[in-house]
C-alpha cells in the first residue's frame, strides 16, 4: 500500500511539475503528503489572476487566517507572500541539511480556539503535542545535589516542587493560578472583536448609534457583566475562578496586574525567588522590559491567555514544526478556494483617484486588482513603504514611526549532537528560567551596553540567551558573546539577532510582535489611536497582522477580526 501511494505521489508530482512552473506549488505538493483532495485545491492556485475581490499581502499565519475566512464568505481571495515559504514567523525551515527547525516561533498556545474549530485545522493536518513539563529552572548553589524547579500540568507535583523552596508558596500557587485564569477569562471577549470605535459612538442615525453600542459588549463582558453560561464555560478549566465569583469584583486587582511591574504582583503572592523568577520570565518574553517595568504584568498575561485542548495557559509543540500550523491554515484557505503564492513581493498598494485601495503592484511589475487589500505585513512596512506618504494623514504617519519596536530577542537554532546520532523528531527549543535579578541585569545591559558589567551569563552557561542579548553598538553589527567573551559560532544551525529577524521575516526592529505589547500600544492604540479597528486611513486597506489588536504571538485573532471587518465593508460596497 505504502509503495502504491509512493508511486502515485511520484506520478502526481511529475504531472504537476510539467503543468506548473510555480515553485510554490512544487513546495506545496512536496510538503502535503498524499491527499488527493488537497492536491486538487492546491492545483487551483496554479496561476495568479489579474483580479480578485481581496488580496492579502503576506502569508504569515494571520494573513492565511484572514484569507480562509474571507474565502469562506465567498470573497475571492489571493495571498501574496514575498518569501519562498509560507507562515511568516510561524515557519518550518531546513536550516541544516536533513533537519527541519521551527525557525522563529516554536510553541503554540495562543491560537484562538474558534480558529481550530471553524477552519477545521485538525482535518487539515494540525497535530499538537502538549509541552509537559513546561518549565525547568536549575539553580546554581553551593549544595549538593543542586536544586531545580520543574513545573508542569500536575498541580500536586507542582506544589511538591515549590515546597522545596517554600511551603507557603506551595499553598498559594493554586490560588494564584485560579486568579490569573479568572483574569484571562475576563479579557477573553476582548480578543475576538475589534476595539470599540469611540469615534463612531454617537454618530449617525439612532439605529446606527444603537448598532454601534453593540461594540461595547465585549468591553462590558470583560468588566464583569458576563452571562452565567460564559462563567460556566470558563470554570471548566482547572485554573478557573471559584464558581459564583463575580469577575467584576476583582476589577481593582486585575487593574493592578495590568499596570504594575510583575515583580510587585509576584511579591504579593510568593516569597521564594526560584518560583518568582520562573513566573517572571513570561513577563519579559519579546519585550524590552524587566520584571520591574510597569506594564510587565500584561506581557505575562499575554503569555498565559492561550489554551491547548481546553487547558488554560498550556503550550504545545506542533508536529512538523510551527510551519505545519501555517500549512494547515493554508490548506483550510485553499480548500475553500483561496489562491496562495510565495515569492510574490508586493512593492506598493494601488490607489484609485478617490484614494481607495484598488489592488497591489508586485516587484516583477504585475498588477493585481482587488476591492479589498489586507496587509499582514507590519504597520511600518504597510504604511511607510507600501503607501506614498502624502496619501496618509501626517499625524498617522508620525504615530506609526513612533511605535516602539525595540527587541530583546535573539533566536538560536542549534542541532544537538544527540539529534545527529538518533534522528529524533524535530526539536523545538530550550526554555530556561533565570533568577529575577539577572533578568533585570540582562535588561539593563541590553539598554546600556557600554556600561555593562562582566559578560558571563548569570548561571555560568554561555551567554547565548534568547532574551536581552548584548545591544548592537552600531546598527547591523551584532555579537552574541560566549562565556569568555568569544563570539558564538554556530555551525549546525543559525543565530537570529533582531537585525536578522527584520531582514528575513520583515519584523520591524526584530520585534516579534510587530511592535511592543506595552500598555500604550494595545487595544485603542494599536497600531495608532483611532485606527485600532483594522481599517486604515486608506479606504479599502486593512491591517490584519500582529501590529493590530490584540497583538503578536501565533494567535490568529488579528487575521480573523480583520477579515470580519473587511467583509462587512465588502458587503456594503
Ligand atoms: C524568534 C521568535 C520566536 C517566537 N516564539 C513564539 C512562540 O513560541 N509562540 C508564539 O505564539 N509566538 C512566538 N513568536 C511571535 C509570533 O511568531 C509572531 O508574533 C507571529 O507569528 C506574527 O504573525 P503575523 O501573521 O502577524 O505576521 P508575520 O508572521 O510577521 O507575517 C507577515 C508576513 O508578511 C510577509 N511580507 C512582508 N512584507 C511583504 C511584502 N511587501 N510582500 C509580500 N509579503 C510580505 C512576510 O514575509 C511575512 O511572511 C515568536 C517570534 C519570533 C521571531
Amino acid at each position: 500500500m505504502a509503495r502504491h501511494c509512493g508511486a502515485m505521489a511520484t506520478r502526481i508530482q511529475a504531472r504537476l511539475n510539467t503543468v506548473c512552473s510555480s515553485r510554490w506549488l512544487q513546495d506545496w505538493h512536496l510538503s502535503l503528503g498524499l491527499s488527493g483532495a488537497r492536491l486538487t485545491h492546491a492545483g487551483a492556485a496554479e496561476r495568479l489572476q489579474r483580479e480578485y475581490d481581496a488580496v492579502v499581502i503576506g502569508a504569515g499565519h494571520n494573513g492565511l487566517v484572514a484569507a480562509a475566512y474571507l474565502q469562506q464568505a465567498g470573497v475571492r481571495t489571493a495571498v501574496l507572500e514575498k518569501r519562498h515559504v509560507l507562515g511568516g514567523a510561524a515557519v518550518t525551515e531546513e536550516i541544516v541539511p536533513g533537519f527541519k527547525f521551527s525557525r522563529a516561533s516554536y510553541l503554540l498556545s495562543l491560537l484562538r480556539p474558534q480558529i481550530y474549530a471553524e477552519l477545521e485545522l485538525q482535518r487539515h493536518g494540525l497535530r499538537v503535542l502538549p509541552r509537559d513539563p513546561y518549565s525547568f529552572t536549575p539553580l546554581l548553589e553551593d549544595r549538593s545535589p543542586p536544586r531545580s524547579l520543574l513545573l508542569g500540568h500536575n498541580m500536586a507535583q507542582n506544589q511538591q516542587q515549590i515546597a522545596q523552596f517554600s511551603q507557603k508558596d506551595a499553598q498559594a500557587y493554586p490560588e494564584y493560578e485560579a486568579f490569573m485564569g479568572g483574569m484571562v477569562s475576563a479579557l477573553d471577549p476582548l480578543l475576538d472583536s475589534p476595539p470599540v470605535d469611540t469615534a463612531a459612538l454617537g454618530k449617525g442615525s439612532l439605529l446606527q448609534q444603537l448598532r454601534n453600542l453593540r461594540a461595547l459588549w465585549p468591553l462590558l463582558q470583560a468588566a464583569g457583566h458576563q452571562q452565567p453560561a460564559q462563567v460556566q464555560q470558563c470554570s471548566s478549566h482547572t485554573t478557573s475562578p471559584p464558581p459564583g465569583l463575580a469577575l467584576g469584583q476583582q476589577l481593582p486587582r486585575y487593574y493592578e496586574v495590568l499596570t504594575a511591574p510583575i515583580s510587585k504582583i509576584l511579591d504579593q503572592w510568593f516569597e521564594s525567588e526560584p518560583l518568582k523568577a520562573t513566573l517572571a520570565t513570561d513577563a519579559v518574553i519579546g519585550a524590552m522590559t524587566s520584571p520591574h517595568t510597569p506594564g510587565s504584568g500584561y506581557v505575562l498575561l499575554h503569555h498565559v491567555m492561550g489554551e491547548l485542548e481546553g487547558r488554560r495557559g498550556a503550550w504545545g509543540y506542533v508536529a512538523g514544526g510551527m510551519g505545519a500550523l501555517s500549512q494547515a491554515i493554508a490548506h483550510a484557505a485553499t480548500a475553500r478556494g483561496a489562491h496562495i503564492f510565495a515569492e510574490k513581493a508586493v512593492c506598493h498598494v494601488l490607489l484609485g483617484r478617490d484614494g481607495r485601495a484598488q489592488g497591489v503592484a508586485l516587484q516583477d511589475g504585475t498588477e493585481v486588482r482587488s476591492k479589498l487589500v489586507l496587509s499582514n505585513a507590519s504597520p511600518q512596512i504597510t504604511f511607510l513603504e507600501l503607501i506614498p506618504q502624502k496619501q496618509l494623514p501626517k499625524d498617522f504617519v508620525q504615530r506609526i514611526r513612533q511605535v516602539d519596536t525595540r527587541s530583546p530577542v535573539t533566536k538560536i537554532n542549534v542541532l544537538h549532537t544527540s539529534q545527529l546520532r538518533e534522528h529524533p523528531p524535530p526539536a523545538s527549543g530550550i526554555h530556561r528560567g533565570y533568577p529575577r535579578t539577572p533578568l533585570q541585569q540582562a535588561h539593563d545591559r541590553a539598554l546600556h551596553p557600554l556600561s555593562a558589567g562582566p559578560r558571563t551569563g548569570p548561571t555560568g552557561l554561555p551567554r547565548c540567551v534568547p532574551l536581552h542579548p548584548v545591544h548592537p553598538v552600531r546598527a547591523g553589527r551584532w555579537s552574541v558573546l560566549g562565556r569568555a567573551g568569544q563570539k558564538c559560532v554556530c555551525r549546525q544551525g543559525d543565530i537570529l539577532t533582531p537585525p536578522d529577524l527584520e531582514r528575513i521575516f520583515g519584523l520591524p526592529g526584530g520585534n516579534i510582535f510587530h511592535g511592543g505589547m506595552s500598555l500604550d500600544q494595545l487595544y485603542f492604540a494599536r497600531p495608532a489611536p483611532s485606527y485600532s479597528g483594522y481599517r486604515s486611513p486608506i479606504p479599502g486597506l486593512y491591517l490584519c497582522g500582529s501590529g493590530a489588536h490584540p497583538g503578536g504571538g501565533v494567535m490568529g485573532a488579528a487575521g480573523r477580526n480583520a477579515a470580519q471587518v473587511a467583509l462587512k465593508d465588502f458587503r456594503s460596497l
